[in-house]
Order: structure tokens, then C-alpha cells, then sequence
């Protein structure tokens, strides 16, 4: 599309004056992907269901080379992530930072061939040079996508017509999700920080920080300054994020460090972008309540199972949708396991 200047130029003024609604300026929709475009060059790339992506991620274009942030569950879905950055930019893609160690945001690495620089925390390369194939995160995911494939051969075994169909096309999604899991190598970062690193190269500050544990050991926040945006990883999704690997006592103390940036835009590992940044308060006050509350019931004597099953946090209903009793078994017994010093 082309306007004579001063008609663009007006209407760039006119969309600059105007706050953005939505999060992107531009969005472009490719094979597998939807690329908001949240700031010049910048894309916020989330799965469209072609196949399973499970995570998201972050396309940044610099001068002469592209930076991107996580990679998405398999070596395949890393290749549909990079067949979509071929659609807004031929510009090699040189350099991968990893939110974190998670197979859901670590695993498309190999997709992006041998070159390719890796950053991420010393906690990402511990863990991805550890036993990666057996980490409990990683090896419940594998048993939850077989039962949702024999779930779905049951589910056939008794339906009939449209029905019957649309489970068909569910199985196969899965079925193709499962054997992409063959392919994949966990590939450990070749850079590692422990605490900041800003990376200067080709027009763009992107700085990344480690403010303590909080979903993981070591959860990167990557802030781009000029544009006032931060990708938080799994480190603050839209609401409560999964535990199992967390630091819940901590986590509060690390969003406060996030905190401390300047962004009006933060785009998660799961989930829409968002800019109600009151959402961050509102987990905040839900991990020192968890905390809290569950060192009480140990206090009581119950078990991990019991204090899960009591645990009171209905006070965050209103900002976080809790409305029953209750908390996550597998973050309890995890914080169990932390107070007793089973876990460092
Ligand atoms: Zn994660």
C-alpha cells in the first residue's frame, strides 16, 4: 500500500497521537503463525494452531541480522517459526536467547542450524547439560500428550459423523506433535550470564536481566528500553504461572525487580501480550499469600497433600479468577520440599 507523503505522514501522526488499543500495530498472519508487530521490526509471534507451538515467541530485526527469543516446543515448530520470520525479513537470524530451561521454550533450538549464538542464564546451561530428558517438567508433558492421543482414540472409538471428524483432525495435530518429539536434541546456550548483559549490535539495546529465581533458577526478563517493552518468559504470564519448577517464597521479591524497568508492554512465554501492569501486583500478592499460607498448615502438620487441598487463597478471586479452595499439589509438595531442604 502506498499514500502520497503527506497523506502518510499525516496518518502516521495521527497513529502516533492515538494510545494503541490492541498490543501490535501491524499484525501479519503466515502458514503458522500470527506476528503482532509491537514495535517497528519487532514481532510477538504466537502459534495459529497449524501446529503445536505450545510457547511464544520474539522476533527482533536488527540492522543486518534477527534476534529472536525462545524457539518454541520441537525442532519443527522451530522451523515454522523461522519459515515466518522469512516472511517479514530475509535477514539471517544470528543470535537466540532462551527465557528459560523449560522443553517448551527450548527445544526448537536446533531448528536455527549449528551457528547460531545461545544465550541464556548459567541455570539454563546446567540444566541443559544435566539430565534434561529426565526432568520431571519435561517427562510429565511427554505422558500428558500420550494420554491426550489415547483420549482421543477412545473418544473416536465411540463417536460417529462431524464429530467423529473433528476428533480425527484433533488426533492427528497431536499424533504429529508426538512424533516431532523424536527429533528432539536439547541444545544448551553457548553464552551464559548470571546477572545483566545488553547486547548493542545493528540500531537496538536489548538488555537482559536476571532478578532472581522465580518460575525457574533462572528466568531472563529481555527489555528493550528504547521501546519500553519486556518479554517476561514464564516468569510473569497474564495470571498465575505453572510451579513445578518454581521458587514460590522468592518470586514476589524477583517480579519487584522487574519492576524497576520502565515498559508499558509486556509480552509473556504463554499467553496474549498485556499492558495492565496491575496484573503483576496481582501475583505478587498471590505467591507472599501461597507462601504464607502453606507454611501455616505445615506449621499445623499436614502433609503436602492436605495443605494443598486446604490452602485458603479465595482473598484473590477478584484479580485472579481463585474462587475455591485450594492451591496446585505440585507447587506445595515442591515448597515442601524446599522448607525441608530437599531442594537447594
Ligand atoms: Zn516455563
Amino acid at each position: 500500500m502506498t499514500a502520497p507523503n503527506s497523506t502518510r505522514a499525516a496518518l502516521i501522526s495521527l497513529m502516533l497521537a492515538i494510545p494503541t488499543l490492541g498490543i501490535a500495530q501491524e499484525i501479519i498472519d503466515t502458514d503458522t503463525h500470527r506476528l503482532e508487530e509491537v514495535a517497528e521490526g519487532i514481532y510477538f509471534a504466537t502459534g495459529n494452531g497449524a501446529l503445536y507451538t505450545m510457547s511464544n515467541a520474539l522476533i527482533i530485526e536488527r540492522d543486518d541480522d534477527v534476534v529472536i527469543i525462545d524457539s518454541h516446543i520441537t525442532p519443527a515448530a522451530g522451523r515454522a517459526l523461522l519459515d515466518s520470520i522469512r516472511v517479514v525479513t530475509d535477514k539471517p537470524v544470528t543470535t537466540l536467547i532462551n527465557s528459560h530451561f523449560h522443553y517448551d521454550h527450548a527445544n526448537g533450538v536446533p531448528a536455527f542450524g549449528p551457528d547460531i549464538e545461545i544465550i541464556g542464564h548459567e541455570v539454563t546451561y546446567q540444566k541443559l547439560t544435566g539430565d534434561p530428558a529426565n526432568e520431571q517438567t519435561y517427562l510429565s508433558s511427554l505422558n500428558r500428550f500420550d494420554n491426550t492421543v489415547a483420549n482421543l482414540q477412545q473418544r473416536i472409538a465411540d463417536a460417529s459423523g462431524a464429530e467423529r471428524a473433528e476428533l480425527q483432525t484433533q488426533l492427528e495435530f497431536w499424533q504429529a506433535h508426538v512424533r516431532a518429539q523424536d527429533e528432539i536434541v536439547f541444545t544448551p546456550p553457548t553464552t551464559t550470564l548470571k546477572d545483566t548483559m545488553t547486547l548493542y549490535r545493528g540500531g537496538r539495546e536489548i538488555q537482559l536481566h536476571y532478578f532472581g529465581r522465580a518460575h525457574t533458577g533462572g528466568d531472563l526478563a529481555i527489555y528493550l528500553p528504547q521501546e519500553r517493552i519486556v518479554f517476561t518468559g514464564d516468569m510473569m504470564l497474564g495470571g498465575i504461572s505453572y510451579m513445578g519448577d518454581g521458587y514460590v517464597a522468592e518470586w514476589a521479591d524477583t517480579l519487584q525487580g522487574l519492576k524497576q524497568l520502565s515498559f508499558d508492554l509486556v509480552l509473556p512465554g504463554h499467553g496474549p501480550g498485556f499492558r495492565d501492569l496491575d496484573r503483576i501486583d496481582n501475583v505478587q500478592a498471590y505467591y507472599g499469600d501461597l507462601t504464607e499460607e502453606v507454611r501455616r498448615l505445615k506449621a499445623l502438620g499436614y502433609n503436602a497433600e492436605e495443605a494443598a487441598a486446604r490452602a485458603d487463597l479465595r482473598q484473590h478471586a477478584d484479580t485472579l479468577g481463585v474462587d475455591q479452595l485450594g492451591a496446585n499439589l505440585e507447587a506445595v509438595q515442591r515448597m515442601y520440599d524446599i522448607m525441608d531442604g530437599n531442594i537447594d
